[in-house]
């Protein structure tokens, strides 16, 4: 260790714990100034009762307060990182900034400023691997290529892996951390102009002890995953995706959980931590899928889908009462379950003929594990326009989709409470039923569908099939 001082800037690795670039920072320095930029450029777009925001906030809370524990503390400011971080780095005489390596086209593009800036003053930029296991050119094919299939992908990376790579990084070392000024300490959310009630809404809970909960609740689930992931009903899956985006919880230790235990459930969650991964090579690799098709083929498509059956997928009124549960419980929460995005994924383009870059666009605004690669992997995988998608004429069935993942309609009686007295048939499709509740009315008490679906099945076949 030399004498020096460093910054530690954090971005989506809100944790002091098992942190690659801080253990490595407060390994090679005396000093270390822990930093988070409230950026400008991300917040200024942001509706005051952004839920991200207020996740993000708790975090960063937890955060510090985990820092001031080991005689440190969290220096907050706002603004363009690429000012700050290099302005912050001389204020505090650093000879390097350390972060962890974030593969996003817009992080990227910042990051390869900041350093730039920083070599100008003569200081290092020392981005580390944390977020993933592989990352970059680590796992490519025999012809030194990415890949661009999953199974594959996934076999490679179960061979490269061993658990070893797992083994947390130790916690920091007392004495290291700089304690932040007055004028540098984390401000409120009402003092950045955002709304405080939002994180009592969030109904997740937040910060690295909301991870750490969540992943115990879930371990004792772990063994069930398999038979239960799909039911939207059930409490199947972890609940973990926006600690994994935000880093209030490592994928190191996530997959010590899935090798704690030899079952299908842990088998098939560890396979879900490798499709994270597999999206986010693809999108290092191929950053033009963030605006545009994986497959050259359908690229230029014109969506004919009409502007109000848009606004009716937004709102959770296209009178599929499945597609309708999920896009609610999707605005109600900020959640949507996995099975979930896949219908009403495919429900926008397939049925809706709507460009799946709309949708994915809304997602994006809505969800609070909003992220860059799993969405538009998963987007584009149920669009057909993804490298490993579902082939174009396989086309989910909204009605047979609501039947077998949610055969007695709780969810959708959870979140579509108008339905709530129709028998557990015609839930799924009240417009097939030879008979309603008394007082019920289809069209006034709920919407008649907006589009018919066999019809747009043969529309979406000709659409896709010209190309
Ligand atoms: C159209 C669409 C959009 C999606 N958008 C996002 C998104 O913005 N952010 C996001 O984290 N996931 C996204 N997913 C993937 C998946 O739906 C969520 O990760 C999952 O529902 C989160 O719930 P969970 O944490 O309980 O998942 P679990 O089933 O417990 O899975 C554990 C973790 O594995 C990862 N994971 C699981 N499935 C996938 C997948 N198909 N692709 C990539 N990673 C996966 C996530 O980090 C997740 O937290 C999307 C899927 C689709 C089909």
């Amino acid at each position: 260790m030399t004498t020096s001082a460093a910054l530690m800037w954090f971005r989506r690795d809100l944790r002091a714990i098992d942190n690659t670039a801080l253990f490595q920072a407060l390994q090679a320095h005396s000093r270390v100034v822990c930093v988070f930029v409230l950026d400008h450029l991300i917040l200024a777009p942001l509706p005051d009762d952004d839920r991200r925001l207020a996740f993000i906030h708790a975090a960063l809370q937890e955060l510090d307060h985990s820092l001031q524990q080991h005689g440190g503390g969290l220096h907050a400011v706002q603004g363009n990182p690429a000012v700050e971080i290099p302005r912050l780095a001389q204020q505090f005489a650093c000879d390097a900034v350390y972060c962890n390596r974030d593969y996003e086209p817009y992080a990227r593009a910042r990051d390869a400023q900041v350093a730039a800036r920083l070599a100008a003053q003569g200081i290092a930029f020392q981005p580390c691997k944390d977020q993933v296991i592989f990352e970059c050119d680590e796992l490519l094919t025999g012809q030194g290529r990415p890949y661009t299939v999953f199974t594959p992908y996934m076999k490679a990376w179960r061979q490269r892996f061993s658990p070893a790579l797992t083994q947390p990084r130790p916690a920091p070392l007392a004495g290291a951390l700089a304690l932040p000024p007055a004028q540098l300490r984390l401000p409120a959310l009402a003092d950045i102009g955002f709304a405080n009630a939002t994180v009592a809404d969030l109904r997740l809970p937040t910060g690295r002890s909301g991870a750490q909960q969540l992943l115990q609740d879930f371990g004792d689930r772990l063994s069930h995953y398999k038979a239960t992931r799909d039911f939207p009903a059930i409490k199947g899956v972890s609940y973990l995706s926006a600690h994994l985006r935000f880093g209030t919880l490592s994928i190191r230790e996530a997959i010590a959980l899935a090798l704690q235990e030899e079952s299908e459930g842990a088998t098939c969650w560890l396979n879900e931590l490798i499709w994270r991964e597999f999206y986010q090579q693809l999108l290092w690799h191929f950053p033009h899928v963030a605006s545009d098709s994986f497959k050259e083929q359908y690229r230029g498509l014109v969506f004919p889908g009409k502007e109000e059956w848009y606004a009716a997928w937004c709102q959770g009124r296209t009178g599929y009462p499945i597609v309708d549960a999920a896009m609610r419980q999707l605005n109600h929460s900020g959640y949507m379950h996995n099975r979930l995005r896949m219908i009403a994924a495919s429900f926008l383009v397939k049925d809706l003929l709507i460009d799946w870059r709309r949708g994915e666009a809304y997602f994006a605004a809505k969800l609070l594990d909003f992220d860059l690669a799993a969405n538009n992997g998963g987007w584009q995988w149920a669009a057909s326009t993804g490298c490993d998608a579902q082939p174009y004429f396989r086309i989910f069935n909204p009605v047979s989709q609501s039947e077998k993942f949610d055969p007695e309609g709780k969810f959708i009686r959870r979140y579509v409470p108008e339905l709530a007295s129709l028998d557990d048939k015609a839930i799924h499709a009240p417009w097939l039923a030879k008979s309603l509740p008394a007082g019920f009315e289809l069209g006034r008490d709920y919407p008649a569908p907006i589009v018919e679906h066999a019809e747009q099945r043969e529309l979406a076949l000709a659409l896709f099939g010209r190309k």
